[in-house]
């Protein structure tokens, strides 16, 4: 078995795989630790090249993975581990080289990894595809979340999926195709009048006194794993070898600090080799705790409340902010922050030179690659990966009158006038040439 224990990531204390995700000694966050010394040949040396193997044989989704994941198999039978890899499988998202985006930023190398292209259109059907499977193993018959918006669409399909019950928690102000494309799947849908951060605390309260799997509260330490199959795709995809710079989008820092982990724990087997990506967060200008503290050269310290177009990422008050900003600065890279202007600018920018259309969380994440390029922080011979987690469907308004369609009769007379002979009405172009420098 690969999965070890609980452990505190401030004072080292140990606990047993259960629902647990807070230290009772310090408060400090729980994480997963692992023994891969099964995955070692006899002399104890890793054994690269079966292991490699192994996982090119395992399915076409994140359980290929399924040796770096917190599972521990259960027992077998409908509840054990054949079950546990059924539902909504997440993962093997494309990884597009975007010559076209790299060449308007100056750049020689950029691949986009769209994870808008998974079951529910963002990169959290990894998360809850781990947290379900772990919630099942731990005999829990509800799964619930307090969500930004794409975890509730993922939380519910994946409750629908397996036949659980789910409660969703959501900021009542989230986007209307949010949370249409959550109701959808017939779960306990509760809009609750305050911010993420006032869902969130009731949430944690809530999951004190329900024996329900809060998927980012008390089953956290196991969600947070699955995001670590975005490294390790990445990593395969680009033919075991690692990036010189992934940009990634911060809200919690979950995501942030558990990619740098999958690089790192592949590193450690020699799986891939050379030096760890530098890694480089993206928040927007109206929730950017971590990117501030960054800036100032200090710790998060007081929650901020969100005023921003990129809802997804409207968290004030991140848990995992002090381990993003570590690790940020550990690896060389940074967090960095974008106006709304800039988001939209950033989703016009991807969509216009790669054909992917994301959402907020996507403008943000490639407006700071611009940004990043306009300073001259990327080298330009750097290999760099620009994480997309979201589909621009789920935000429409914010591409809402960004250009004008030319309306006309059925006529060639009118199209010749009214659309050949008329000047160019879409300006998004102009404001791209500002975003790309
Ligand atoms: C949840 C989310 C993130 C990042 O979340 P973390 O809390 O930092 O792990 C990024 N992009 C999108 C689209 C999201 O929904
Ligand atoms: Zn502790």
């Amino acid at each position: 078995m690969a999965v070890r224990n609980l452990r505190c990531r401030e004072c080292g204390s140990e606990y047993p795989l259960e629902a647990l995700y807070v230290c009772e000694r310090c408060f400090g966050p729980l994480e997963v630790t692992y023994d891969h010394d099964h995955l070692l040949s006899d002399g104890g040396a890793p054994d690269v090249e079966g292991l490699r193997r192994r996982i090119q044989a395992g399915p076409q989704n994140i359980w290929r993975y399924a040796d770096f994941l917190p599972l521990v198999g259960g027992p077998p039978g409908p509840s054990g581990r054949l079950a546990s890899r059924v539902g909504l499988p997440a993962g093997c998202t494309p990884l597009i080289r975007a010559d076209r985006l790299a060449k308007r930023l100056g750049l020689r190398e950029v691949w986009v990894k769209n994870d808008a292209a998974n079951p529910t259109h963002s990169f959290k059907d990894r998360v809850v595809s781990v947290a379900t499977a772990r919630a099942r193993e731990l005999g829990f018959d509800v799964i619930a979340c307090a969500s930004t918006g794409n975890l509730a669409n993922s939380v519910a399909a994946h409750g629908a999926a397996l036949g659980l019950e789910s409660f969703i928690f959501i900021p009542a102000d989230l986007e209307e195709q949010k949370i249409l494309a959550t109701g959808v799947y017939g779960c306990k849908l509760v809009a609750v009048k305050g911010t993420y951060d006032d869902v969130n605390r009731l949430c944690t309260e809530l999951s004190a006194e329900r024996d329900w799997a809060f998927v980012n509260v008390n089953l956290r330490p196991y969600y947070a794993e699955g995001s670590k199959t975005l490294a390790y795709e990445i990593a395969e995809q680009l033919g075991w070898k690692l990036p010189d710079r992934c940009v990634v989008p911060t809200a919690s820092g979950s995501l942030f600090t558990k990619i740098a982990k999958g690089f790192a724990e592949w590193r450690e087997l020699g799986l891939v080799k050379g030096e760890l990506p530098k890694m480089n967060g993206a928040q927007a200008q109206g929730c950017a705790p971590i990117a501030d503290a960054f800036a100032a050269g200090h710790e998060v310290c007081r929650p901020v409340k969100p005023d921003t177009i990129a809802k997804s990422l409207a968290i004030g008050n991140p848990a995992d902010g002090p381990y993003a900003l570590e690790e940020a600065r550990r690896s060389g890279g940074s967090i960095d922050s974008v106006s709304d202007e800039e988001i939209r600018e950033g989703i016009a920018l991807l969509a216009q030179t790669t054909g992917v259309f994301t959402e907020t969380a996507g403008g943000v994440t490639t407006a700071v690659l611009a940004k990043l390029a306009r300073r001259g922080d990327i080298d330009p011979d750097e290999r760099v990966v620009l994480v997309i987690t979201g589909e621009g469907l789920k935000t429409l308004d914010a591409v809402r009158d960004t250009f004008t369609a030319h309306e006309i009769e059925p006529s060639v007379e009118q199209f010749q006038t009214l659309v050949e002979q008329a000047p160019d009405p879409s300006r998004s172009v102009a404001a791209l040439a500002a975003v790309g420098g």
